[in-house]
């Protein structure tokens, strides 16, 4: 029996984990999780998973919910998101949480020795370098779950390192890869909601469409896999199948295959090494498919993946700083607040306002993540659209 912890029970990835755990209930137990704010759908889940711990947002749901379930301890806000994190009983923490929110119960959690099965990219962004350390340090595993590294990691089974050649992350381009940039001027939240290929939160799908997404991978696959920036490419792959690969030096390449479906990886993590059937599952048949297409990403049309391999390359806080900008300014974008473009402005504006002089230590990183959140609400609030 694996006893996990969920943080971000309600989402679009906390969902589908719920789904892989509840297809082998002799084999997982969700003992916490957390939610936000979307208390329906977590009393919901309570009673389905019955937690021993739960983490919310507000002291408000806490009170609603220890008079419904008066057995089960409740924690608020960081405090109930580390609770849930290091709650004794707990193999792994999936970490579904959106955002670099989601930083200090990882380390938390490496740091009693818990594994992490990684969603939240934001955080490996934002402090890779202390995340890994910590957890090479504690002898923790940290398993991807995002697709694309989920591919890289089965693919590198079995490899050794010298072996490699590049990394070579698909992008299936988001919702708006077929419009010049002339024409995203006018382009509606809706629009921007509408992912061709897959169905995941807000935040996601629009950091799909600005490429802050793949930018955000970029960053995520070199901590991960400890790879330097100019062995990681990323090419445009529209049909989401190819969910990455890898090169080799003697001219070989491995991909991995399968359905857009996010079951695969978030079972892989928590059953890794093993391997065990999904329970219904997708369609795929690549006769069906047909064609696998492949195209050089453009730069010019992509700024934010370009800017990420600058910030990669810089290091320090640069990579804090433009994934900071960017969860304020695409969450501004969700709210109405500016336009689709200026989500690209802002981040940009940010990295250019940024100075780095000397060498940060995590608690600088923390401390430049929310400058970064003051100033560029700042900036919206003088400047933004609406
Ligand atoms: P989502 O918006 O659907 O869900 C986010 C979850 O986080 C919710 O449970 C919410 O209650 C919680 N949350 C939000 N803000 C919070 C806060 N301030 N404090 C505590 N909890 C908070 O997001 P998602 O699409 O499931 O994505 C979650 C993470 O997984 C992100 O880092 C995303 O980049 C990553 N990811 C998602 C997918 C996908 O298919 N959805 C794929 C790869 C990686
Ligand atoms: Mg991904």
């Amino acid at each position: 029996m694996k006893n996990i912890a969920l943080l971000g029970a309600t989402g679009s990835i906390g969902t589908n984990t719920v789904d892989v755990v509840m297809a082998y209930p002799e084999l997982f137990k969700i003992v916490s999780l957390t939610f936000h704010s979307n208390s329906e759908k977590g009393a919901e889940l309570i009673e389905r998973l019955k937690p021993r711990y739960v983490g919310v947002g507000s002291e408000k749901i806490k009170a609603e919910l220890t008079d419904r379930f008066p057995d089960i301890e409740f924690g608020v806000g960081a405090e109930g998101l580390v609770g849930a994190a290091i709650y004794e009983a707990v193999d792994v923490v999936l970490t579904a949480i959106t955002g670099s929110v989601g930083l200090l119960p990882t380390m938390a959690a490496i740091e009693v020795g818990k594994d992490i099965a990684l969603a939240n990219k934001e955080t490996l962004v934002m402090a890779g370098k202390w995340v890994m350390e910590a957890a090479e340090k504690n002898n923790v595993n940290i398993l991807p779950v995002d697709s694309e590294h989920s591919a890289i990691f089965q693919c590198l089974e079995g490899q050794k390192v010298d072996n490699l050649k590049e990394l070579v992350i698909t992008a299936s381009g988001g919702s708006f890869r077929d419009l010049t940039r002339d024409e995203l001027k006018t382009v509606t939240l809706e629009q921007a909601l509408n992912h061709p290929n897959w169905s995941m939160g807000k935040k996601i799908t629009i950091d799909s469409s600005t490429m802050m997404n793949k930018g955000l991978e970029v960053i995520e696959a070199h901590w991960l896999f400890g790879t330097d920036y100019d062995k990681i490419k990323v090419v445009l792959h529209k049909e989401s199948i190819v969910h990455s690969m890898i090169a080799l030096k003697d001219g070989a390449y491995l991909a991995q295959m399968g359905p857009s479906d996010m079951r695969e990886p978030i079972q892989y993590a928590l059953t890794y090494p093993d391997r065990l059937p999904i329970k219904n599952e997708l369609a795929f048949d690549l006769t069906q498919i047909g064609q696998l297409n492949f195209e050089p990403m453009d730069f010019n049309r992509f700024p934010m993946l370009d800017l990420a391999f600058t910030v990669g390359k810089k290091g320090g806080a640069y990579p804090t700083v433009y994934n900071a900008a960017n969860e304020i300014a695409a969450t501004s974008f969700i709210d109405g607040k500016i336009s689709y473009l200026q989500i690209e402005q802002f981040v940009q504006r940010a990295v250019d306002h940024y100075q780095e002089t000397t060498e940060v230590t995590l608690s600088e990183v923390i401390e430049i993540d929310k400058q970064t959140r003051t100033i560029v609400e700042r900036w919206i609030k003088e400047e933004g659209r609406l």
